[in-house]
């Protein structure tokens, strides 16, 4: 309460943003992941790694609009991009070059994709990639893990999501390579996919083993089902993503977040055999239609995002510069109960000791401990997820990763009693 007294008191003019979105929007946002109590902090500006908020504090962003802020807010070659795109023309209701210079600096860099689409974002593409899985096994059934998370329409923390779309699920433990093994085989030609995140990512960067993820591999090979990572998020961890970092390469893979430069995106992609399910050129083909899947913004800041930018060199450095950092918050929060997990750019705080491996009940003291957290960086002027992830975006320098390590041992120096 007083975490939220203080909060408030700083941010009166969020606040009334807040009271009028309220008004029309239900919670006062049209994105569920912007919500918390007692209302969230708006921010109006944003460049390279820093944010300012309607009442005029400053921020570090390390929540890199949850990894789809790669670039940071103001990247010239980005800008450029997308001006250079809208002046020739607001879509043109037609194909262009960008469109095939982006799909081939995808099949170049991911060793599952030898063909790939575009859609508006993680989850359609996830829910494309499912439809592909069926059009071409001719089955109806897909897998995913308990905690995991493929978009707003594909969200697995409990079994009955009464917003989930409608299709058969069955369900497999993270990170659980025996149990993961056994329930594939169970269901055999049953299951058309298993979907899986090589990270859980929303689920609290938790890595699943490279054990699990052959698992998963080898048992799908064994029943036929198609095996798709939802590499939306860890696609940043290597050139060819965490897929090719770990070793083991799925059927299909969809992406989204950065790689359009920060505009809105998604893909999906695979084997030709199975991608060729969408070939107008051959008979019985399944529809994919979405008025901006090609969209010239989108297109034009990709080519440039993954063609120019995001070479094999940055996304190691980024990686490099996540691990140290995540090494330096652990160290920083030794002897009390409280670590940080995920793989390079990608980390979340947890409240508990021990390894943690897969998705669990937080406890209440546990949830609180997290809120506070959030309360604590936000009055230090560091930006987080609510539930306490970063995503380091491109200009975070190590100075930014050293003001948010001390942050993190103030937090763990002044809250003691409370650890
Ligand atoms: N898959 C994963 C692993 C995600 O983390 C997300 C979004 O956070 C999505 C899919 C959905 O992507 P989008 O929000 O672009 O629909």
């Amino acid at each position: 309460a007083e975490a939220h007294a203080a909060y408030a008191a700083a941010r009166p003019r969020s606040a009334e943003i807040h009271a009028r979105a309220r008004e029309l929007l239900p919670g006062g946002n049209t994105r569920s992941v912007l919500f918390y109590t007692p209302f969230p902090t708006a921010m109006v500006r944003g460049e390279g790694c820093r944010l300012w908020d309607a009442d005029g504090h400053e921020y570090l962003d390390l929540l890199g609009e949850y990894t789809a802020g790669l670039f940071g807010h103001s990247e010239q070659r980005i800008l450029d991009a997308v001006r250079g795109a809208l002046e020739r023309g607001i879509n043109l209701a037609s194909v262009g070059e960008a469109e095939a210079r982006l799909a081939g600096l995808i099949v170049g860099r991911f060793p599952s994709i030898e063909l790939v689409r575009f859609t508006n974002s993680g989850t359609e593409a996830n829910l494309m990639a499912l439809a592909a899985a069926r059009g071409f096994t001719g089955r109806v059934k897909t897998m995913v893990m308990r905690g995991g998370y493929h978009g707003g329409v594909l969200t697995f923390a409990s079994e009955r999501n009464p917003v989930n779309v409608p299709i058969p699920l069955a369900f497999t433990d993270y990170n659980d390579p025996e149990a993961a093994m056994r329930d594939i085989l169970a269901e055999g030609e049953e299951l058309a996919a298993v979907l899986v995140e090589p990270m859980l990512g929303s689920g609290g960067c938790i890595p699943a083993s490279r054990e699990f993820l052959q698992a998963l591999r080898d048992a799908t090979r064994q029943t036929g089902a198609v095996l798709i990572f939802d590499e939306v998020m860890t696609s940043r961890h290597g050139r060819g993503g965490l897929q090719e970092r770990l070793g083991v390469i799925p059927d299909m893979t969809t992406l989204g977040k950065y790689m359009a430069g920060g505009m809105s995106f998604g893909a999906f992609g695979g084997r030709a055999d199975i991608m060729s399910v969408f070939d107008g050129h051959r008979p019985g083909t399944l529809p994919h239609a979405g008025t901006f899947n090609n969209n010239v913004w989108s297109m034009a800041a990709g080519c440039v995002a993954m063609g120019e930018i995001f070479d094999s060199p940055t996304a190691e450095a980024l990686f490099a510069r996540g691990e140290a950092l995540r090494t330096a918050l652990n160290a920083a929060c030794a002897g009390v109960p409280m670590q940080f997990t995920g793989h390079g750019s990608m980390l979340n705080v947890h409240f508990r000791r021990g390894p943690i491996t897969g998705p669990y009940a937080a406890t209440e003291a546990e949830n609180k401990l997290r809120e506070l957290f959030f309360f604590d960086m936000l009055g230090m002027g560091i930006y987080l997820a609510r539930r306490g992830m970063a995503a380091l975006s491109l200009p975070v320098t190590e100075a930014d990763c050293a003001r948010y390590v001390a942050a993190v041992e103030e937090f763990a120096a002044a809250r003691q009693p409370l650890l």
